[in-house]
C-alpha cells in the first residue's frame, strides 16, 4: 500500500516551493517557481495555481491526503484568506483554502510561515515546550512568531508577534502595508537586495557579507534587523530567540555581531543577558517539511 502524502507549499518572497512530504518527513518531487510566472498569459493566476496543483496531485507517487500551505505574509484569523502578499498581489483577498479545496477535492490547511517554522524548530532543536520562544525568519520580508504556553501564541487575529511593520521614528519611506517607515523596509532581505543592486553589485549577492560585511551600511542593516527582535525580547523576556530565513544563512553572515546588536538594544540586565540565541534548523527544502508537519499536527 502506498504511503499517504502531504503536498506542501511554501510561499516565501518571490518564490513558491512545493513538493510531497511523507509521514516520516521524506520529500519528493520538490520544485520551485517564480510567483511572477503566474501572471503570464490571459488565464487568471489562481486558476493556474489550481491547475498546477491538480496536475501535481495526479502525478503523485501515493495518495495525497492534505495540501499544506505556509504563507510569508499576513493571513486572516480563520487561516483561509491571504491578506497582504506584496510579491503576489493576485493572492490578496483570496480564500485560497476553500478555493483549492473546491478545485482539487482535497483537505487544505494554511498557516503563517513563521508559526509553522517556529513550531518545527521548537521540536527539532529540542527547545522547552513550556518556554517562551521568539522566532524571527528573515527572507525578503520579516516574519516573526511567538511560542508560549505550549504552542504558538496567536492573539486575537492570528498575527501575534508579527512585528515587521513596527514604524521606525523619523523614517518616511512608503511600505506596501500603507504605513511609512516600517522596520521591515530597513532590516529585511529586500533591503539587502536594493543595497546590492545600487552599491555592492561588484560581488554576487550571496557573498555580500563576505566582501562588504564591515561597510557602515551593512552594520546599520544588522542593527535594523536586530531592532524588532530586541523589541519583542524586551516585551516577552524569552528563554530562546530563534533566528532563521535566507538572510542569516548567507555566507559569512555575522552571527556574533547580530547577537550583540540584539542584546545591545535590550533592557539591561534582563532580558539582555538571559535569553539564548539559536539559529533555525530549517534550510531550503526543510521549509515544506516544517509546513507539512505543523499542519498535520506532528512535532518536528
Ligand atoms: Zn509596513
Amino acid at each position: 500500500m502506498s504511503e499517504e502524502l502531504t503536498l506542501a507549499l511554501d510561499f516565501s518572497g518571490e518564490t513558491l516551493t512545493f513538493g510531497f512530504v511523507s509521514a516520516s518527513g521524506a520529500t519528493s518531487g520538490v520544485a520551485r517557481l517564480d510567483l511572477a510566472d503566474f501572471l503570464a498569459g490571459a488565464e487568471p493566476p489562481m486558476d493556474k495555481l489550481s491547475a498546477l496543483l491538480a496536475a501535481k496531485v495526479r502525478a503523485a507517487p501515493g495518495a495525497v491526503d492534505l495540501l499544506a500551505l505556509s504563507m510569508g505574509c499576513d493571513i486572516s484569523a480563520d487561516r483561509k484568506t491571504v491578506l497582504d502578499y506584496p510579491e503576489a498581489i493576485w493572492l490578496n483577498g483570496n480564500n485560497v483554502v476553500d478555493a483549492l479545496a473546491g478545485a482539487l477535492g482535497k483537505r487544505v490547511a494554511m498557516e503563517r510561515r513563521a508559526a509553522a517554522f517556529l513550531s518545527f524548530d521548537q521540536a527539532f532543536l529540542g527547545l522547552p515546550r513550556d518556554g517562551v520562544l521568539v522566532g524571527c525568519y528573515v527572507d525578503s520580508v520579516y516574519d516573526n512568531a511567538i511560542w508560549h504556553g505550549g504552542g504558538i501564541l496567536r492573539g486575537r487575529s492570528g498575527a501575534a508577534g508579527n512585528i515587521g511593520h513596527l514604524p521606525v521614528h523619523g523614517r518616511e519611506d512608503n511600505c506596501h502595508c500603507g504605513k511609512v517607515g516600517c522596520c521591515e523596509l530597513y532590516g529585511s532581505g529586500r533591503r539587502l537586495r536594493h543595497m546590492h543592486s545600487l552599491i555592492f553589485s561588484d560581488v554576487p549577492f550571496e557573498e555580500l557579507f563576505v566582501h562588504h560585511g564591515e561597510h557602515p551600511l551593512l552594520r546599520d542593516f544588522l542593527r535594523m534587523m536586530a531592532y524588532p527582535i530586541a523589541v519583542e525580547a524586551n516585551i516577552l523576556d524569552p528563554d530562546f530567540i530563534v533566528l532563521g530565513g535566507l538572510v542569516p544563512r548567507m555566507r559569512d553572515f555575522p552571527r556574533a555581531e547580530m547577537e550583540e546588536a540584539i542584546r545591545d538594544q535590550c533592557h539591561y540586565p534582563s532580558p539582555a543577558r538571559e535569553f539564548a540565541l539559536v539559529f533555525s534548523s530549517i534550510g531550503d527544502d526543510d521549509r515544506i517539511v516544517a509546513t507539512a508537519r505543523h499542519l498535520r499536527g506532528q512535532p518536528g
